[in-house]
């Protein structure tokens, strides 16, 4: 009888241990499955506010075409010149939204590769400053640099560190009233170095931090309107930041302006 009831004790835990783990191996299976469907909602979502990206300039384009083929305006070439411009715009918005895709699929599946070097910092500042300068121009903004008299070497890779100084650059031009000034300063600190960006222009709510770096977002839906852009270039920006040991970020007061900040070790 002892040797029955523990035969049938022992039965009853084994039964027991490989119940608890199947049922350990459904749970996992569930969040498995879980986890793939969540993937494949990101990707269905992703492939559809892409698509929703490509056909809104595109639909621009092929109106601006459609009109000038009809040859309703061939009387009228400054109103021809016009929708041109239109087309034109679009144009432009639509290479550097699939330069800005390519830039994030790179990321994300790993695959942006760097090429570092040792740089001034200064000198690249300099010369992101320059190329903005017709930009800033024709939104009537100055700039005005504040950078150490030495050299500043980094490592880093020159053509995304212009990517990313543009972008902050072009933002506080886009975001600036008429007339105003935006700071440039290289910062010394520790072992790190700052570049801030400080424009005097409509600044961002609080709360707005996703907004700001997240995917394809805008703090404002009718920044895309009146100022353009990908709502791209801060999300690459910050992938870019972080591959060079670095970070952006930023601090900004409604309606008086934002300043954004780029940190990353520098070599003494
Ligand atoms: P884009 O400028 O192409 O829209 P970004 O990723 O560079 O995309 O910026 C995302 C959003 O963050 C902008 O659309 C804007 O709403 C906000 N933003 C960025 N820089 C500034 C700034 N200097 N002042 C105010 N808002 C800004």
């Amino acid at each position: 009888v002892v040797f029955v009831l523990f035969f049938v004790v022992e039965c009853s835990i084994i039964f027991l241990r490989l119940y608890r783990r199947g049922l350990d191996q459904l749970d996992e299976l569930r969040l498995e499955r879980d986890r793939v469907q969540a993937a494949y909602e990101v990707k269905s979502q992703f492939v559809s506010v892409v698509s929703h990206e490509l056909r809104t300039p595109l639909t621009s384009i092929n109106g601006a075409l459609g009109l000038l083929r009809t040859g309703a305006y061939d009387s009228d070439p400054a109103k021809a010149r016009n929708i041109l411009e239109i087309a034109h715009k679009n144009s432009v918005r639509l290479s550097a939204l699939i330069n800005d895709l390519l830039d994030l699929q790179k990321i994300e599946s790993g695959q942006m590769s760097y090429d570092f070097d040792e740089l001034d910092l200064v000198s690249i500042v300099e010369e992101s400053l320059a190329a903005m300068e017709s930009f800033a121009q024709t939104y009537g903004i100055t700039f005005v640099l504040f950078a150490p008299e030495e050299m500043v070497i980094v490592q880093a890779d020159r053509d995304r560190l212009h990517q990313v100084l543009d972008n902050l650059l072009s933002n506080a031009i886009k975001f600036s009233r008429r007339g105003e000034q935006v700071e440039v300063r290289v910062v010394l600190r520790g072992q790190r170095v700052l570049v801030e960006v400080q424009d005097h222009g409509i600044g961002i709510p609080p709360n707005s931090r996703e907004k700001v770096f997240g995917k394809f977002s805008q703090v404002d839906s009718s920044d895309r309107r009146s100022h353009g852009g990908t709502g791209l270039g801060l999300c690459i920006a910050q992938e870019i930041m972080a591959a060079h040991g670095g970070a952006v970020d930023y601090t900004s007061k409604l309606g008086e302006g934002s300043t954004f900040v780029i940190d990353f070790p520098f070599k003494d």
